[in-house]
């Protein structure tokens, strides 16, 4: 563990979590990471283009569809990995506690509840 992760300052990226398991717990952080499968389809034609990981965003490699030259495109999650679409999907390590976490944030962000908090905290 680097002094990084020591002061939460670096979040575990779960590197060493190995890809050809659907779920388990980092050997690094101790998290429960689940695998999660994407590709990209261009939005004009619908082929399938390369999808890339960055950070926590999944877009396509190349900026413009091959097929028809398009560079709006659609994320289309997998269930399964199919032996056909390895070269074309890009993982994303997720915990679903985070996920829980996040969305009770936005939940409680968007509410008139956190409002009426704030007032009565000042
Ligand atoms: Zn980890
Ligand atoms: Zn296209």
């Amino acid at each position: 563990m680097s002094i990084l992760n020591l002061f939460g300052l670096k979040r575990c990226t779960h590197e060493r979590m190995g890809y050809n398991i659907e779920c388990g717990y980092c050997p690094d952080c101790g998290e429960y990471v689940e695998n999660r499968w994407y590709l990209t389809r261009c939005s004009c034609c619908g082929v399938k283009r390369v999808a890339v990981t960055k950070g926590h965003e999944i877009m396509p490699a190349e900026y413009f569809c091959k097929n028809c030259g398009e560079s709006g495109y659609y994320i289309e999650e997998l269930k399964k990995l199919n032996f056909i679409d390895i070269h074309f999907a890009t993982v994303l390590k997720v915990s679903p506690q985070i996920i829980k976490e996040n969305f009770a944030q936005t939940w409680v962000q968007n509410s008139f509840e956190k409002q009426k908090l704030l007032a009565t905290a000042v």
